[in-house]
């Protein structure tokens, strides 16, 4: 069996853009990308690549996976032997021989010097005799000693004690500077990168720790020090607390600037909440948020430098669909100070009412402009219109009409028009898309992958929508597993849908936790094709709430009575569809 570490890291380092259009020519649409699917004969492309999931589907045939199901489909390749092709073209090595090469520690080594390291820390914090004004520092910054546990923070005393520890346990200097927490002078002498710091460690959703940030006491330049990166650590996709995070995100996700205000926000129970590491926001960080959630806050510092992230940062996480907010706070500066000033209950009451982020998009999208320039400022029109016309509310278009016309100087009335022109494409769009649900339901009749799809029609559209959620969402695993929702094989009563279910609790209680790729061992790339499908249906929806889930959870209970092994009419399946279709086109606001 392959060691989980090396299939997440074959699956990180295989561009599946890259990998996929080696055989199929690709091109943009939106934040995805599509083609002519390569396992059926097709003339126009629903062959789709999912950047925000790094996963494929293809409406036609249901062909659909990540990576890994991809090679093993096109090159017919078992699982063993796709991941193995694979890791030889993204140079993993699948470990098992002991090879001694000269590019550096690996990744395996780095992650183990890391703990280490953590662990001196925290003792120095401890026990050290230097550390008092460190541990004065975070009581000034009201951080509990719980809290300190639970984040595993420590102290770098500096003065080479890392260096002489870690030379203690047999590292070398090499690799010690190879994992950045050491350094060289230009005469060669070795010493401690993190010198009188309060130290963060970085834990990944594998709960592995992969860096560190070491904040300074005083006012001292700089304030703060990352890792840079490593064998284990890239800043521009790990994201600070998201290990933590990632079980209470289905609702949203909060994006803070700095360390402290995830902590602080962690103690106070909101423990959505993550940070970027020494860097705004980058394409992969907004794809792997797209990953837990649909909808992401954020709260930046409030100054100049803050608003101008802000803004970057909404057209990034826009491009990968997701719902964007922003939280504006008034009488301080950041979500730290916010919370010691105001209470925790006054910090959730500020998320509720974040702004939908309007000003923030018209303002990002028409900086790309010269407006002085007739042929843009027609190009900054039609920007805006598109914005516009993504609100659902018709008095929300209306205000926001009358004030991007103000600012782009042309009038309301022409705008308002071209709006809600722009707004009947996008009904018409969802109407297309109810009809490709019609379409994969009849499809169902004759289902390859789970034969009993068809005497138990309400059960199986039931199942996916659980299945679907615990897919995607850590906290609903994590929900079942306590027993908070109730939910068990013996509920599922197709033995696909069940099998699943299984895999995914048994992966969840393993040590290195869930994610979809790791069902590749256990499924066909076909049944992987239909696990897919269950995700991306999901994704699709607005509302992924817990209250969503309890429902679902319900429906399935109760979809297993009624059914009762009678065959249910294709019919009767359509018009329920459409009936959830209907609630939903009431929910978006897409009246007929
Ligand atoms: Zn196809």
């Amino acid at each position: 069996m392959i060691p989980r570490e090396v299939i997440e890291e074959v699956i990180r380092r295989n561009d599946i853009e890259q990998v996929i259009g080696r055989y199929v020519e690709l091109r943009r649409a939106g934040s995805n990308l599509v083609g002519l699917c390569p396992f059926h004969s097709e003339k126009t492309p629903s062959f789709t690549v999912f950047r925000n999931t790094d996963s494929f589907y293809c409406f036609g045939c249901s062909a659909g996976g990540n990576v890994i199901t991809f090679v093993q489909k096109i090159e017919n390749l078992d699982y063993v032997s796709a991941v193995t092709l694979l890791a030889k073209n993204a140079g993993v090595e699948i470990p098992d021989d002991r090879s001694g090469d000269d590019r550096g520690p690996s990744r395996d080594r780095v992650l183990r010097m890391n703990v280490d390291a953590a662990k001196f820390f925290r003792a120095c914090l401890l026990e050290g005799d230097d550390a008092a004004p460190a541990r004065a520092y975070l009581e000034k910054r009201e951080l509990s000693g719980a809290t300190q546990q639970h984040f595993y923070i420590g102290y770098a005393p500096g003065r080479d004690r890392l260096v002489s520890h870690l030379k203690g346990l047999g590292y070398s200097e090499d690799e010690m500077c190879a994992a950045f927490l050491a350094s060289r002078t230009s005469k060669g002498r070795i010493y401690d990168l993190f010198f009188n710091r309060v130290i963060f460690p970085i834990v990944d959703t594998s709960r592995n720790i992969i860096a560190f940030g070491g904040r300074v006491l005083d006012d001292s330049k700089p304030k703060y020090l990352n890792t840079s990166n490593t064998a284990a650590f890239r800043k521009s996709r790990s994201l600070f607390a998201l290990n933590y995070a990632r079980g209470h995100c289905a609702e949203r996700l909060l994006v803070c600037e700095g360390y402290m205000d995830v902590v602080t926000l962690h103690q106070a129970g909101i423990e959505n909440a993550v940070a970027t590491l020494g860097t705004s926001i980058t394409e992969e960080h907004a794809r792997l948020l797209s990953r837990y959630t649909k909808r992401v806050i954020l709260s930046y510092d409030s100054d100049e430098a803050g608003v101008r992230a802000t803004s970057r940062a909404m057209s990034i996480l826009d491009g990968v669909g997701l719902e964007v907010r922003v939280l504006t706070m008034s009488g301080a500066k950041d979500p730290d100070e916010y919370v010691k000033k105001f209470g925790a209950d006054a910090f959730r009451r500020l998320l509720e009412d974040s702004s939908t982020g309007f000003e923030y998009k018209l303002s990002a999208a028409l900086s790309r402009y010269n407006l002085a320039d007739t042929a843009e400022k027609i190009r900054a029109v039609r920007e805006a219109t598109e914005i516009i016309a993504e609100y659902p509310s018709s008095v929300e278009r209306d205000i926001y009409t009358s004030r991007a016309a103000a600012r782009l100087e042309v009038s309301a009335q022409s705008l308002s028009e071209d709006v809600e022109k722009q707004r009947r494409a996008i009904v018409r769009k969802y109407a297309a898309g109810e009809m490709s649900e019609a379409r994969s339901v009849a499809a169902r009749y004759g289902d390859r992958i789970n034969t009993e799809a068809v005497s138990n029609v309400k059960a199986v559209s039931a199942e996916e929508a659980v299945l679907g959620l615990m897919l995607i969402y850590q906290e609903y695993r994590d929900e079942v597993a306590r027993g908070g929702v109730e939910l068990s094989s013996g509920d599922f009563r197709t033995s696909f849908s069940r099998k699943v279910f299984d895999r995914i609790m048994d992966l969840n209680a393993s040590e290195g936790g869930f994610s979809t790729p790791l069902l590749g061992e256990f499924f066909t790339p076909d049944e992987m094709g239909r696990i897919e499908s269950m995700e991306m249906r999901r994704r699709e929806l607005t509302g992924n709430g817990m209250d969503v889930f309890r429902s679902a959870v319900g429906a399935l209970k109760s979809a297993g009575r009624e059914d009762g092994g009678a065959e249910g009419s294709l019919s009767d399946l359509i018009a329920e569809k459409r009936r959830r279709l209907d609630e939903e086109r009431r929910k978006r606001g897409l009246g007929r």
